[in-house]
């Protein structure tokens, strides 16, 4: 009989999103006629730019055709998107990126589970808390993060970075080391952000230690504050010490149509046991060419007219409308007497429950008092009790209603 990878039924019976969802669902079951509002979720609502689909439409007609017709495409990703993303997000920001170092991908989550797949089983992992679930559970996956303790809601081999209100849930770089460190900047579910100067303390404390940081810079496209890095390697020294991750998908409405990118630098290495360094870029290309066949062509058309001036027109004017959303909605949350973060440089904040209600708890009540769907903190991790995570992805009338409720039942 075949064995099955074990790893896997160390996960706790019950899946939060799931069990979030049940419970919307029970909901519905029995208040059918209840106008339900989410201002909770992590997708977004505005529309791609119409510049995308006509290049979408563009590139599929082109499939059609005899002459232009194109089978399987570059593992890596076509040059035409490479050297968009390179100019634009790059160059543009001085850092000097060679096209074999962009990874395009159907998305950020398959890579940020992914990667582990070149890394040792037994290296020890650090994570900022709370943050997106994807980093450990995909360590599970490996046997890396150990055994479940149900008592706290932690695993037993990671090393929890907490972001608590006395850090103002900002990340700080923990006394011991790790081998591996997984940063989302800016952050999901809080919302925060580091300065150029927090963050150089993590470049220098991987350089010191020898630590590979897997920075997450999935909403990047939020980040207004110019004092704020868009990438990792706007900091001196961080390519040889940081995997960086970057998506479509928040920025310019691809959660559906699923396109991003990896960079590995080039200078990026890993060591074997025996002391030898080792090119990550290398590995996960031998990686990407044996289970990865390359992201749609009519993706990445949609995705290289993101940079044309229409594209960036229509995604500033997307991004204008959920920060407006987002400092609105902090507005309204501050004067109900709740303590929230983020919002600022980020789609979410991260409010604190009202007496040291759980998030379940507060969830519940939201759900019922007020019919409106807010995500539980704890969803995220250990350090996400007696917080609720909510975004400003939904439209401005929604969420204006939506905290109107929630006045109403406090
Ligand atoms: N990283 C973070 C921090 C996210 O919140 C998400 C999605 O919510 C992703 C990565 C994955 O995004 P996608 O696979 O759509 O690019």
């Amino acid at each position: 009989m075949a064995l099955v990878n074990e790893h896997f039924l160390k996960f706790p019976n019950s899946y939060f999103f799931s069990d979030m969802a049940k419970r919307i669902n029970s909901f519905r079951v029995t208040h059918p006629k209840a106008n339900l509002l989410r201002i909770g979720i992590g997708d977004v609502t505005r529309p791609m730019p119409k510049v995308c689909a006509e290049a979408m439409c563009r590139a599929a007609m082109e499939l059609t055709d005899q002459k232009t017709f194109r089978g399987y495409g570059p593992e890596q990703g076509y040059d035409f998107l490479i050297d968009a993303i390179l100019k634009h997000e790059y160059a543009s920001r001085g850092i000097s990126l060679s096209p074999s170092e962009i990874f395009i991908n159907d998305g950020a989550k398959g890579d940020t589970g992914g990667i582990v797949d070149i890394l040792r089983h037994d290296n020890n992992i650090g994570v900022a808390t709370p943050t997106y679930p994807v980093y450990i559970d995909s360590n599970v996956m490996w046997g890396r993060a150990g055994i479940y303790e149900p008592e706290n809601g932690t695993w037993s081999n990671v090393n929890y970075l907490p972001c608590t209100e006395e850090t103002d849930f900002k990340p700080r770089p923990p006394k011991e080391r790790v081998d591996i460190l997984y940063l989302c900047l800016p952050n999901n579910p809080t919302g925060t952000t580091l300065t150029k100067a927090e963050l150089k303390k993590w470049v220098d404390y991987a350089l010191k230690n020898d630590t590979l940081i897997l920075f997450d810079a999935a909403y990047e496209r939020f980040i207004q504050s110019n004092d704020v890095p868009h990438s990792i390697y706007e900091i001196r020294g961080a390519k040889k010490c940081a995997i960086e991750f970057r998506s479509f998908s928040k920025t310019a409405g691809f959660t559906g149509v699923r396109c991003g990118y990896t960079v590995i630098p080039k200078e990026l290495s890993a060591s074997t046991l025996e002391g030898e360094a080792i090119s990550l870029n290398q590995l996960w290309l031998r990686r990407q060419s044996t289970k990865f066949n390359g992201t749609s062509y009519i993706a990445q058309r949609g995705a290289e007219a993101i940079y044309t001036p229409e594209g960036i027109a229509a995604i500033n004017e997307n991004m204008n409308y959920y920060l407006q959303n987002a400092t609105s909605m902090r507005k309204a949350i501050t004067e109900m007497g709740l303590k929230s973060w983020g919002g600022e440089n980020s789609p979410y904040i991260w409010v604190k429950t009202p007496n040291g209600e759980s998030s379940w708890k507060f969830f519940e009540r939201m759900l019922y008092e007020a019919n409106v769907i807010v995500t539980p903190g704890v969803g995220f991790g250990p350090g996400g009790e007696g917080f609720v995570r909510l975004a400003a992805f939904c439209s401005q009338e929604e969420s204006h209603e939506a905290l109107k409720r929630i006045a109403s039942v406090l």
